[in-house]
């Protein structure tokens, strides 16, 4: 997954401007920002992030103006610029939370059907469960046929205790029974995967609302499928007004989203990505980093 080939966009911008308008070096620089605006709306980044992306690029070769560097120098300027820019705009400040051993953490999961939330549920159990932590996982997803067999297949496979139930329709419920079976058999982090429909509505958000209420989770996960682009925002801007979640995993990393709406999505909520799902397998789970997200990005 790359940002529109914009490493290699950048370079030949570089290129052309400075061989055309070597006296100019203002020009040369709009002439750059031209194709690298281009190449982030292509991107599906957000035009008002594009847009003032653009405006602190320009300013920050414009101060480093020196008409004595050549064009490898000029090129590398331009690079480390974006690449600091980008960087700036996925490395959120909040600080995510950390389960703590012999306490109980709940962690509650949101997003849209498809968005891959059972699949990370799953593959989180087993990144804590490796590093010693004693989790579980509750099934509170009522609304799809086969939530929870789903669940409990990846559970099993993966050999993580699971909570579900095929007659009780009131997710709120089994929410409330499965984290209070896992807190009575002292378990460290109980991951509760919750429900999801094809489109944003109201009622998927109350239901959202009234499960956080009574799991009281101590952190709210947020599932980005990284490739529906522009709807990223808008989409988790909705999530982060009923779940109020902190923070993010980013799914479908290996497919062919071009990572313009991940970026957006943490921009407007300024909440942090914090793992990334490159693919079906339960291992394709990294942890993110702002510095390597972008590197690939750049291509
Ligand atoms: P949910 O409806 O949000 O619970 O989504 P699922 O966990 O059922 O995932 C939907 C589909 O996406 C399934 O076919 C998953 O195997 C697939 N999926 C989930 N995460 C990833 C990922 O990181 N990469 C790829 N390629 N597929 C994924």
């Amino acid at each position: 997954m790359v940002l529109a080939d914009l490493g290699k966009r950048i370079n030949g911008a570089v290129n052309s401007a400075l061989s055309n308008t070597q006296d100019d070096y203002v020009a040369a620089v709009d002439v750059m920002l031209k194709s690298i605006v281009t190449a982030l709306l292509e991107s599906d980044v957000n035009i008002r992030l594009v847009s003032s992306l653009r405006n602190s690029i320009r300013n920050t070769l414009l101060e480093n103006k020196n008409r004595s560097m050549g064009s490898m120098q000029t090129k590398k300027l331009v690079q480390k610029t974006v690449f600091d820019e980008l960087c700036s705009l996925v490395d959120c400040e909040a600080q995510p939370f950390q389960p703590k051993k012999k306490k109980q953490n709940v962690i509650m999961f949101v997003g849209l059907q498809g968005s891959g939330k059972t699949t990370s549920c799953t593959k989180l159990a087993v990144y804590y469960s490796k590093r010693g932590f004693k989790v579980g996982l509750v099934c509170a997803d009522t609304f799809r046929a086969g939530a929870f067999d789903q669940l409990k297949q990846n559970a099993i496979k993966a050999r993580i205790p699971f909570y579900g139930s095929y007659t009780d329709t009131n997710p709120v419920k089994v929410a409330a029974d499965g984290v209070s079976k896992f807190k009575k058999e002292k378990f460290d982090i109980i991951i509760v995967d919750t429900s999801g429909r094809h489109r944003q509505e109201e009622e998927l958000f109350q239901e959202m609302v009234e499960i956080s209420q009574v799991v009281k989770p101590n952190q709210t996960i947020m599932v980005l499928d990284a490739s529906i682009g522009q709807a990223a925002e808008q989409q988790s801007k909705a999530f982060k007004d009923s779940s109020d979640f902190g923070a993010i995993i980013l799914t479908k990393m290996d497919g062919h989203a071009k990572g313009g709406g991940a970026i957006s999505a943490v921009a407007a909520t300024n909440t942090p990505i914090i793992f990334i799902g490159t693919g079906e397998h339960v291992h394709d789970f990294e942890k993110f980093s702002p510095k390597s997200f972008i590197s690939k990005l750049l291509g």
